[in-house]
């Protein structure tokens, strides 16, 4: 992988204490390579795993042309007399029985959904559109029912041998799943799960269980990033709460190298806190503390650490509770689908009327909590949750969506549109 320092001095005016989200961004990507373990799995095992290789099909999906519905395949020419046709039932074709003969001119054969099309024949009437004769020896049925070509699927429509079904990168969904299994493939090759490690630091801080002391919090961040990462499908390193002190510190970040492809870290890069995480960081690796133009979420590091012959990236990421979704889903989340091989779209933005103002000041990317819902007159709309503060955590359970009003953007009038994220798992 490149070196961050090696990035970052490519770049023109780089201001590690004013980066506009889109630099961080970029340089995150230029950094962070795929990791290059593949494993071969059944495919039922696959779901949410990273395609190592582009499948291609080796058959055409479906094999043959077939019927799309239960009636009666005939030659489309017939439809040319431009009268009632009146065709003989000259036999009949089952799925996974097909008719062996050839029909004649002014015979029909009957069909029955995902049978093989039989010689001659180009187009199905539906049964419900044709009049059954002479005890079902014949059929009749309007020209104007039906166009000649009507109600066949044509062999390799689906997948046409040769073609790549699934690329590399490809996240496997349940559809994907059945698309393997339509083409015959049993196994696939995929990336190996990441394993992720993460603590919160912060003398404040108590775990679920212990008293609450007089100034203490319970930490929320490593259940807030336990459930975000679960998402992500990665093997999950929980490292707790580790103290504000040193050695304790370097201890773990230690630890968590040895063991992960990626650390995780909430509270102490913020001014004061930043001091000696620097000291640390300085000793194993190399890492940039950056303050990012954007709100919530200011200070944040950034960089990769070696401990023991073992490299991890690593994401320091603000105490803030809200601070840590934000720049989850603005960076960590991306950055670990590069890292896992995945080729993953960013979170879809769309824009909807706000139904209030919202306060906003240029020079600065802001991500407000938003509820995407029907307005009166039933379009949607988006409104703020209430209190914005970054502790508010509140504000994400209560939302879903952020706001995200771009770095240029002044304030919001009511009505005016604004972009909106869906938060990860609604879309
Ligand atoms: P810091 O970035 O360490 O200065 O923390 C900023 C704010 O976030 C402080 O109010 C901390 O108490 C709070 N905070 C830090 N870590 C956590 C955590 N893991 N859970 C809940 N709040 C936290
Ligand atoms: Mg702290």
């Amino acid at each position: 992988m490149p070196s961050l320092q090696s990035v970052i001095s490519c770049l023109s005016d780089y201001d590690p204490t004013a980066l506009p989200v889109s630099r961080a961004t970029a340089i995150i990507g230029d950094v962070i390579e795929p990791v290059r373990g593949i494993e071969q799995l059944a495919i039922r095992s696959a779901l949410g795993r990273v395609l190592a290789h582009d499948v291609v099909s080796a058959i055409d999906v479906p094999a043959h042309d077939n019927s799309a519905m239960d009636g009666y395949a005939f030659a489309g020419a017939a439809l040319a007399a431009g009268q009632d046709v009146v065709l003989d039932v000259g036999g009949t074709a089952l799925a996974g029985n097909a008719f062996a003969g050839a029909p004649q001119a002014g015979q029909a054969v009957r069909i029955m959904t995902g049978a093989v099309m039989p010689a001659g024949c180009d187009t199905v009437i539906p049964q419900e559109l044709v009049e059954v004769l002479c005890d079902g020896a014949q059929v009749r049925f309007g020209t104007d029912a039906v166009r000649a070509g009507d109600n066949r699927r044509l062999r390799g429509e689906d997948l046409a041998v040769g073609q790549a079904a699934l690329r590399a990168g490809r996240v496997l969904t349940p559809a994907d799943l059945g698309l393997l299994a339509s083409l015959g493939v049993a196994e696939v090759k995929v990336r190996r799960r990441l394993r992720v490690a993460f603590f919160s630091t912060g003398d404040e801080l108590r775990s679920i269980g212990e008293p609450l002391d007089a100034g203490c919090v319970y930490d929320s961040n490593r259940y807030t990033l336990h459930g975000m990462l679960q998402r992500l499908g990665v093997d999950l390193i929980d490292m707790g709460v580790v103290r504000d002190e040193p050695a304790a510190m370097e201890a773990a970040f230690r630890s968590a190298c040895e063991n992960a492809d990626a650390i995780i870290t909430s509270g102490g890069v913020s001014v004061g806190d930043a001091d000696y995480t620097r000291q640390i960081m300085a000793r194993l690796g190399d890492v940039s503390f950056w303050k990012i133009a954007m709100r919530p979420g200011r200070p944040m590091a950034f960089g990769r650490i070696a401990s023991g012959g073992h490299e991890a990236v690593l994401f320091g990421l603000p105490g803030n509770p809200v601070a840590v979704m934000v720049t989850f889903y603005q960076f960590v989340r991306s950055a670990l689908h590069r890292l896992m091989g995945a080729d993953v779209a960013p979170l879809p933005q769309f824009r909807v009327p706000s139904a209030m103002p919202i306060r906003k000041r240029p020079g600065r990317t802001e991500y407000q909590r938003g509820i995407v819902a029907a307005g009166p007159d039933g379009n949607l709309e988006v409104r703020l949750t209430g209190q914005q503060g970054s502790g508010v955590l509140r504000s994400m359970s209560e939302a879903n969506c952020f706001i995200v009003l771009g770095h240029d953007q002044g304030a919001v009038a009511a009505g005016d549109p604004v972009s909106v994220m869906m938060f990860d798992g609604l879309i």
